[in-house]
Order: C-alpha cells, then sequence, then structure tokens
C-alpha cells in the first residue's frame, strides 16, 4: 500500500525507455524537482530518514546526489558533502575505483571533510547495481568515519543493489522511499 507522499514522488518520475542505451528504462527526476511540492516532500523525508539514523554529515554523490543532497542537508542541519568523479576535485582526496558493465569509474572526497567521529548518510536519487553507492561507503569507511545510511528515492530491485551494499552497510540501513 503506498502512502500519499510516495504516491506524490511515483507521478513525478518520469520512464524514459531506450536511454541512454537500448534496453534501459531512464528515471527521469527532473519533473519532480520542478514541482516545489513533491521536491519539498521528497527532501523532508530524505532529512527526516538521515536525521532519525543520526547523521552527522551528508553525502551526495554526483550528479544527481548533489541536487538532492544539499537540500536534505539543509533541512536537516547538516553539511554537505560531494561525492565526486576523479579529477574534479582540487585538494587532498580519498580515492576508489569500482567497476561497471563495460570498463571501470572512479570517485573521490575531500579526505578532510570526513573525520572519525562523523556519522554520514549517503544520498541518491537512483540505486542501481549499487556500484556507485557501495565505493561510497567504501570511502567512507578508509576516511575513519562512520557510515549512517544510503538514503535514495528509488531503488531498482531487480538488478539487486541492495544485495550488493549488505556487506559495506555492516548493519545500517538502506531506506529507498
Ligand atoms: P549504480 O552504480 O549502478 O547503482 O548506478 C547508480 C547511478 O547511476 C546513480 O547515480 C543513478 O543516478 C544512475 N542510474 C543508474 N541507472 C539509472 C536509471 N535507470 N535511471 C536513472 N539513473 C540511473
Amino acid at each position: 500500500e503506498l502512502t500519499d507522499v510516495t504516491e506524490l514522488l511515483l507521478s513525478r518520475i518520469r520512464d524514459v525507455p531506450d536511454y541512454p542505451v537500448p534496453g534501459v528504462t531512464f528515471k527521469d527526476i527532473t519533473p519532480l524537482l520542478a514541482d516545489p511540492v513533491a521536491f519539498a516532500a521528497l527532501t523532508d523525508a530524505l532529512a527526516d530518514f538521515s536525521v532519525r539514523h543520526g547523521a552527522t554529515k551528508i553525502v551526495g554523490l554526483e550528479a544527481r546526489g548533489f541536487i538532492l543532497g544539499a537540500p536534505v542537508a539543509l533541512r536537516a542541519g547538516l553539511g554537505f558533502i560531494p561525492v565526486r568523479k576523479a579529477g574534479k576535485l582540487p585538494g587532498a582526496t580519498l580515492r576508489q575505483s569500482y567497476d561497471l558493465e563495460y570498463g571501470s569509474a572512479e570517485i573521490e572526497v575531500h579526505a578532510e571533510d570526513l573525520a572519525a567521529d562523523d556519522r554520514v548518510m549517503v544520498i541518491d536519487d537512483v540505486l542501481a547495481t549499487g556500484g556507485t553507492a557501495e565505493a561510497s561507503l567504501e570511502l567512507i569507511r578508509r576516511s575513519g568515519a562512520q557510515v549512517a545510511g544510503v538514503a535514495v528515492l528509488m531503488e531498482l530491485g531487480f538488478l539487486e543493489g541492495r544485495r550488493k551494499l549488505v556487506q559495506a552497510l555492516d548493519g545500517a540501513p538502506l531506506e529507498a522511499l
């Protein structure tokens, strides 16, 4: 059974078939971002979850995790930390590579942004294979900080990203609204 908020969020996600490649259905959140009521409901839900699970920092995953993570951080009264594709951050970074279907990718975070006493909530729009989120959890672990959880708008269940994250979450919660 879906709540009113879930219904609203679902109604603002556009399925784009065969984008960016044949066979993939892209989940386009731009209609949701363009609706201030839906955007606020999403921000509130992600912020509530973050606060409830004791987060002290919000990490957003480039690029749509920036759009969602920044207002969540403000709403929750927490600092925002970008996890970027490699080569974009000017300071000393931790870097993590992960496998893609073809090849690999690398993400980075400023090392000084995460401290041992931080509890970090990772925010993104879509959990697909879980590769990106898993790499971000590895960055957090290597920084010495704790993982508060992962919170996304939606999870593509058939890709089993949740299963991939079990080890890296180490008991921390994964929320897909
Ligand atoms: P993954 O590492 O496979 O979990 O992919 C997650 C990243 O790719 C997220 O940052 C998503 O924004 C993006 N992504 C993957 N699949 C989709 C999809 N079907 N629709 C929209 N975004 C997607």
